[in-house]
């Protein structure tokens, strides 16, 4: 492990100042970075540390009838906050679903968006070919075991997915992340935040050197009253996704009128399925083959020989998931 420095911010400014300096990182939860430093792929030269911003760690209802989540908020807090549960209980699901209730009490929103993949071979320092961790020396698992790797946004130089449960709900609720830094404030849709490898995939997401997530915006309630996050793991608890689906459903009687649907576990980032959302809006459930429409969304899906089982599984879970949103079937 490196030497590096520790400072502790007591505001936003003073962290923004921090964090400009060269080979600064901020810390939250730490609960995916000590794991990286502790193995060398995260290096830092200084660890700001964030946690004492109170202000960052506030949830709070907004004048426009959303909810805006501090960055800093624990997600156990945001599960079982009143608020979310009750008009957003698709969150509350994907955030539950999420690791154990010790690092859910540990771990926070915005390093929750900012959790790396879980590919074995980018934790393993022993294998040398990995162009997430390494640019330019290869992908161990393209020919290595990829049993839980992309099926869709990958590239030849990478096909690692994104673990986060929460981001899946993010995106089929249409998130929008603020990011602060010396420069100024923007704010992008979560489905922007994070990004396709391509040519760098050591890059996850879009967020620049000394920028600092503020907060996570979610517009006014939506889906209160039919959605369903579905995660498929090998173990029932404690587990990362093979797939994932949130579902949320607006209902006017049989008919569809708004659809916000994401996979997970399948993709670099969370994959929000547009043209599956649209060809439920405005439709009876009852007209819909929700089968062949779900099929058509993975038409594009490539897999890898262990890897095979990933686009029927999802295939599967997007019906089922949609089926029990609009109440068609028990959880
Ligand atoms: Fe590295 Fe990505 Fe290949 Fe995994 S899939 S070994 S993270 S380059």
């Amino acid at each position: 492990m490196n030497n590096f420095s520790y400072v502790r911010a007591d505001d936003v400014d003073s962290a923004l100042r921090l964090g400009a300096q060269p080979g600064a990182a901020f810390i939250a939860g730490g609960t995916n970075l000590v794991d990286l430093i502790k193995g060398g792929i995260e290096q830092p030269r200084m660890l700001v540390d964030i946690t004492r911003i109170t202000a960052l760690g506030q949830i709070q209802e907004s004048a426009q009838g959303g909810v805006r989540i501090g960055a800093l908020a624990p997600n156990s807090d945001l599960a079982v906050h009143p608020v979310i549960a009750s008009r957003y209980p698709l969150l509350s699901q994907a955030l539950l679903s999420g690791a154990s209730a010790q690092l859910r009490n540990m771990a926070t929103v915005g390093g929750n968006l900012l959790q790396r993949t879980r590919c074995y071979y980018f934790y393993d320092a022993g294998f040398a070919r990995c162009n997430k961790r390494q640019p330019g020396s290869g992908c161990a698992a393209r020919e290595g075991y990829n049993r839980i790797h992309a099926v869709l946004g990958g590239s030849e130089q990478c096909i690692a997915v994104n673990p986060s449960d929460m981001c899946v709900a993010l995106a089929a609720l249409d998130a929008v992340v603020e990011v602060r830094s010396l420069r100024g404030t923007h704010r992008m849709p979560l489905t922007e935040f994070h990004r396709l490898p391509g040519d760098t995939p050591q890059r996850d997401a879009n967020l620049g050197a000394g920028e600092l997530i503020t907060a996570v915006d979610l517009p006014a309630s939506r889906y209160a009253r039919h959605s369903y996050y579905l995660k498929l793991r090998d173990r029932a608890s404690y587990a990362f996704a093979l797939v994932s689906v949130a579902v949320g459903l607006e209902l006017d009687g049989e008919h569809i009128t708004a659809a916000g649907v994401a996979l997970g576990g399948v993709a670099p980032k969370p994959w929000r399925l547009v043209e599956f959302e649209k060809a439920l809006q405005g439709r009876r459930l009852a007209e819909l083959d929700l089968s062949a429409l779900a099929a058509a969304a993975l038409g594009s899906a490539e897999t890898l020989p262990y890897n095979q089982f990933k686009p029927e599984l999802a295939r599967r879970a997007i019906v089922r998931a949609v089926r029990v949103a609009a109440g068609l079937e028990e959880a």
